[in-house]
């Protein structure tokens, strides 16, 4: 069965980009494939994160991917940091990668912002540990949000490099998942910005944990511009704003944006933002109940995640082991 892999950052409670871009799509994968997710917390602290905090995301985080619809019986569910073979692994890329590859990679200019050699070196090479999560698996599909393209584009020249040194055809080629008409949720505030967990205004994005009252006012204090919705796609070419709501309420109603703009072109963003709050609230308030229903009982999740490190370290540690062995690294007892 292919095996396919995913991970998500505790940076923050999840959004609706990650549901809609990601997890979402997560969901029926368990059904015909061999599905392995990943709460990727090392990645989280290539920027800063409070200790605290940090723990506590990892759980809400593990929680929304199960009350999003992950079964742990289903797909193995696991914390990054307890499978060693991602670090291990990372390592052994970091000295395969380029610096110049690195240097051409959108989300470490756009993260580390203005005072870049002010960043950690870990965002610099969080592309080379991604690539180990991956590879660390032999996993060939990765279902991902459209932001994540550049980052497997690299994973592959990685594995392309490592097996060309070597001499091996060791790791393969994986084909990144990007699907859907909401792959790149864009910000409530600024439609030229990808919506993110960890972007500092709340008012950016909706959370899976925001009740009905906090999805409306957020909506409604959603950027748009004074015209009306346009009947036909090509109405939408400019209007980044209105295209993002338009977007996510095809993908909340499992439609396309065309027949959004059938149903409800030549309305004012009052009455449309209406429809919207509606149908998000209609979606996501059965996640944040399950969510809080799952944290009720840590123990029961951390049990969970446990175990499904277990199952991960079973399919992870062989694969590295041959690739410490490939590399020649005398073999350890
Ligand atoms: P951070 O701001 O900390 O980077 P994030 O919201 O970007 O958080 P990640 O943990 O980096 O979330 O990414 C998890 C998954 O969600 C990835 O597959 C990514 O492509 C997807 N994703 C993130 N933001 C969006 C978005 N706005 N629209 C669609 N998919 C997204
Ligand atoms: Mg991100």
């Amino acid at each position: 069965m292919t095996r396919v892999f995913s991970g998500i950052q505790p940076s923050g409670v999840p959004t609706l980009g990650n549901y809609l871009g990601a997890i979402r799509n997560w969901v029926p994968l368990q059904e015909t494939h061999e599905a392995i997710y990943c709460v990727v917390d090392l990645h989280a602290i290539t920027v800063w994160q409070d200790p605290k905090e940090l723990t506590r995301q990892t759980r809400e985080m593990a929680a929304a991917l199960i009350a999003c619809g992950l079964d742990p019986r289903r797909c193995i569910l696991f914390v990054q940091s307890h499978v060693r073979a991602h670090a291990e692994l990372a390592w052994i890329f970091n000295c395969v990668a380029r610096i110049g590859w690195l240097n051409r990679m959108t989300q470490f200019k756009d993260k580390a912002g203005k005072d870049r050699e002010a960043a950690s070196a870990g965002l610099y090479v969080y592309p080379n540990l991604m690539a180990a999560d991956i590879h660390a698996y032999h996993a060939t599909k990765v279902p991902v949000g459209e932001d994540q393209k550049q980052h497997l584009e690299l994973a592959n020249d990685i594995a392309q490099k490592f097996n060309h040194d070597y001499g091996v055809a060791f790791f393969p080629t994986i084909e990144p998942l990007i699907q859907g008409v909401a792959a790149r949720v864009m910000s409530l505030r600024d439609g030229t910005k990808k919506m993110s967990k960890s972007d500092p205004s709340d008012q950016s994005r909706i959370n899976l944990t925001d009740d009905a009252d906090t999805i409306a006012l957020k909506i409604r204090r959603a950027k748009t511009d004074p015209e009306p919705l346009p009947d036909h796609l090509a109405g939408l070419e400019g209007r980044p704003e209105a295209r993002n709501l338009v977007g996510i309420l095809a993908a909340i109603n499992g439609t396309l944006p065309e027949n959004v703009l059938r149903e409800h072109g030549g309305q004012g963003f009052g009455q449309f933002k209406n429809t919207l709050t509606e149908a998000l609230v209609a979606h996501l308030t059965p996640i944040a109940a399950e969510m809080k229903r799952l944290l009720d009982d840590p123990y029961a999740l951390d049990a969970a995640l446990h175990l499904g490190a277990e199952r991960a370290r079973a399919i992870a540690e062989p694969i590295v082991a041959k690739a410490r062995e490939i590399v020649g690294f005398l073999p350890a007892r």
